[in-house]
């Protein structure tokens, strides 16, 4: 399923795009769900929200993308992500809606 995309930015109409936070590299984090699981392997990365024209910028967001333990390749894109989706639906969520 396609990403949502992002709606201009709310104060000049610019472009929004997620961007990620300079210099800083994405995390490899293992959660058990239960005891007697096998871990999950996450890559975390944070990211912001910024308009391309005024520059205005969201707080920092984690994401966390599910990947095999094996060779560390991601499971899903970053466009399935349940938190980017989640983020771009926030952002999305204007009080005059069209
Ligand atoms: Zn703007």
């Amino acid at each position: 399923m396609e990403r949502t995309e992002l709606k201009p930015c709310p104060f000049c109409g610019g472009k929004a795009k997620f961007e990620r936070p300079i210099g800083e590299e994405p995390k490899v984090e293992c959660y058990y769900p239960s005891y007697q699981t096998e871990g999950k392997y996450y890559l975390v990365q944070r990211f912001f929200i910024r308009c391309d024209k005024c520059r205005f910028r969201t707080i920092e967001f984690a994401v966390k993308l599910e990947i095999n333990r094996d060779d560390l390749s991601l499971k899903e894109s970053l466009d399935n992500c349940n938190d980017v989706k989640n983020f771009t639906e926030k952002w999305n969520r204007r009080a005059d809606a069209e």
